[in-house]
Parts: structure tokens; C-alpha cells; sequence
């Protein structure tokens, strides 16, 4: 086996949550495991996590929460968008947590739970919770705040419905100075009191800067792995990166100065030089332009560069004056000795945010679980 992987710590994860658990208490804490737990796995990360005080997981699909169910985990499971009609049934079947903000969303939903009741009562009672989700300034989906009770009241009108919640979701919290969340969750809060329903408005960035605001629950997606949201906000709790993505040396040959290495040669040694092969490229979800931007890897407790673009399956190293082996380790992300690169740095490199780099480590690589 190619020896690749990305090694998941599940004690990191159950830290994460008690840890944020403890700043938010009483809160409770709904762990965020949608596309495959940010790259981590989505049905180990949602155990961890519930070990970990977590009392609700939340996920972007259907799909995503029957794969939980299936794995026979039966805490409740928000599904954090509107679904697709086609979606309803498996929805339902899995017992899922519906959010819902448009009219056909609700009827959609109402009639496809009241299809299997008689007499106008669920079948076993069943009775499906959703939540409301109000759009309060992101702009990505959401009922408008003047609309709450007419939604509410459409809700209360299917026997087979149970509104939970009404939720609202804060695109800049992550920066501490940035006045809009104060002024959003006001507008929330004005457009909900009236209906007197319990409320959630929170993602990472949320529990760590208001901790205190009262709420159902708190929906922490990207702290539970470990990474602060954004660095405005790094440090403010002491959260254990879970994931360690590394590879080994598999080849190495001495090349001289001018030689060029990779696709379209776009790195010239400058002197003779020692350049080591890694066994993983962009399909596994190391982005083709990392080394030209600048970015690292750690072999032997030392930065090294990558150098020439990442090809699909393997990435150059240049190991300069120093010297390693085949089969030493190779970190593209975690800890060696005393070094370590962190999803974040990968991500400033990269200009995007870290939650992209975890998300991107594909399928191909395995995940190996440890607790430690
Ligand atoms: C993804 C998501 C979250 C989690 O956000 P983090 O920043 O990862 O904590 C919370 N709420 C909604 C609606 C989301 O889509």
C-alpha cells in the first residue's frame, strides 16, 4: 500500500468538544460533521464528539445524516439547508432534523410525514421536528425576519410538525471587530421573541466570542477538529488539531544546478541539489500550485520546500544540503519534532481558509483513526 494518510486523533476531537462545551456551558453543543466530518470522517468524528458532551450532530445533506443513522448513531441530526423535494422520504425515514424556510419547503414536508398517517395522525405519532432557519444577512437561504409567523403558523399547521427551533446563521463572526453580528443578532432577536421558540444562531466563531448568549444549542463545525476559525480568533481556546496528513520518501536522486524539475519545469535548482518524491499529489488534495506559492513540508523535524508544481500523485522536495531516506516520514500537515504545519498555514498559503484545505484531502487517502 502506498504509504499515504491521513491520520484522524479522536481524543483531539473529543477534547474539542468538551473543551468548547465548558465555554459555552449550558449551551449544549451540536457537533457540525457535514461533508465527511470537514475531511475527517464523518461517523467516527460524530462518536468522538458526542463522547465528547456533544448532544446534536448537523450535517449539509440527507444523505449525509442516513450514513450517520445507518451507522446506527441516533442522536438528532440537523440538516442545515432546505432539501431537495426528492429528498423528503429518505428524511423522514432516517428521522431526521429538518430546517425549512420556504413555503413549499414546509408544505413539502407537512404533506410527505401526513402521507403516512391516517386520520390525520402520523403513523407510530410520528412527529417530525424542523427548524425554522431565518436569513438575517448572509444572503445564501433563510426566510426573511418579516415572515416568521406566517411561517410559524404554517408549521403549526401540519399535526406531523414540530417546530424545534429558529436559527439564523452570522457570516462575519469570525471577525471579532466587525459590528455586523451585533447589529444581525439584534435583528434576530426582535423578529423571534415574539414566538417565544427556542433559538440557535451559532457557528465556531459565535461560541467562542458570545458564549453567554442563551441558545438551544451551539452548531461548532470547525473547532471540534480543532482549527480556529479564522486567526483573529487563534488561541482563544486551547483546541487540539485533529488531523495529520503525511507520506513518506519513496525517491531520491541528486540533480544539477539548471536542471528543472516537474511539469513545465517551473523550478530551476540554483545549485546541485538533493530532491526527495512524495507519493501524494492533487488528487489527493494537495493543491498543484502549493510549491510555487511557497509551501512546505516537514522530513526529519525540518522545513523542507516542495518545488515544481504537485503533480496528480506525487510532489518534489528539495532537500538542499541536507540529507534523508527512503522511507523517512514525510508531514504535510501536523506535527514532527519540534515543527509543525498547521491547516491554517497551509490555507494562508493557498489565500483561502483552512476549512478548504481539510475538506480537500480526498477519498484516495485513508483515514486512520487513532486516540492518543
Ligand atoms: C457549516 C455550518 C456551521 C459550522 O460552522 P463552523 O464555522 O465550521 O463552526 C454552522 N452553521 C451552519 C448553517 C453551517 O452551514
Amino acid at each position: 500500500m502506498r504509504p499515504t494518510s491521513c491520520e484522524i486523533n479522536l481524543a483531539a476531537v473529543a477534547h474539542n468538544v468538551r473543551v468548547l462545551g465548558e465555554h459555552v456551558s449550558p449551551t449544549p453543543i451540536c457537533a457540525v460533521v457535514k461533508a465527511n466530518g470537514y475531511g475527517h470522517g464523518s461517523v467516527e468524528v460524530a462518536r468522538a464528539a458526542l463522547a465528547g458532551g456533544a448532544t446534536w450532530l448537523a450535517v449539509a445533506l440527507v444523505e449525509e445524516g442516513a450514513l450517520l443513522r445507518d451507522a446506527g448513531i441516533d442522536a438528532p441530526i440537523l440538516v442545515l439547508s432546505e432539501q431537495h423535494e426528492s429528498s423528503v422520504a429518505e428524511l423522514v425515514q432516517h428521522g431526521l432534523v429538518a430546517s425549512v424556510y420556504t413555503e413549499a419547503g414546509i408544505d413539502a414536508l407537512g404533506s410527505a410525514v401526513d402521507g403516512t398517517a391516517v386520520d390525520g395522525t402520523a403513523v407510530d405519532g410520528t412527529v417530525l421536528e424542523v427548524h425554522l432557519t431565518l436569513d438575517t444577512g448572509m444572503r445564501r437561504v433563510g426566510a426573511e425576519p418579516g415572515d416568521v409567523a406566517e411561517r410559524v403558523a404554517q408549521i403549526a399547521a401540519y399535526p406531523s410538525l414540530r417546530l424545534g427551533a429558529i436559527w439564523t446563521h452570522c457570516p462575519v463572526a469570525d471577525e471579532p471587530d466587525n459590528p455586523f453580528t451585533a447589529d444581525q443578532l439584534e435583528r434576530f432577536d426582535s423578529a423571534v421573541t415574539e414566538q417565544g421558540i427556542a433559538t440557535h444562531v451559532g457557528n465556531s466563531a459565535v461560541a467562542i466570542e458570545h458564549p453567554d448568549r442563551p441558545a438551544s444549542m451551539v452548531r461548532c463545525g470547525i473547532s471540534i477538529y480543532g482549527i480556529d476559525p479564522d486567526d483573529a480568533l487563534a488561541g482563544r481556546l486551547p483546541l487540539q488539531p485533529a488531523m495529520t496528513l503525511r507520506s513518506e520518501v519513496t525517491f531520491m536522486k541528486t540533480i544539477s544546478a539548471g536542471e528543472s524539475v516537474g511539469y513545465g519545469h517551473r523550478w530551476t535548482a540554483p545549485t546541485s541539489t538533493t530532491i526527495a518524491t512524495v507519493p501524494i499529489g492533487y488528487a489527493d488534495g494537495v493543491r498543484r500550485d502549493l510549491g510555487l506559492r511557497g509551501g512546505e513540508v516537514l522530513i526529519g523535524g525540518q522545513r523542507f520546500p516542495i518545488v515544481g508544481v504537485v503533480t496528480m500523485d506525487q510532489l518534489m522536495v528539495d532537500l538542499g544540503e541536507s540529507t534523508c531516506a527512503v522511507g523517512d516520514e514525510v508531514v504535510l500537515i501536523g506535527e514532527q519534532g519540534d515543527e509543525q504545519i498547521l491547516a491554517a498555514d497551509v490555507a494562508q498559503i493557498l489565500d483561502t481558509i483552512p476549512y478548504e484545505v481539510v475538506c480537500s484531502v480526498s477519498e484516495r487517502v485513508p483515514r486512520a483513526y487513532v486516540n492518543r
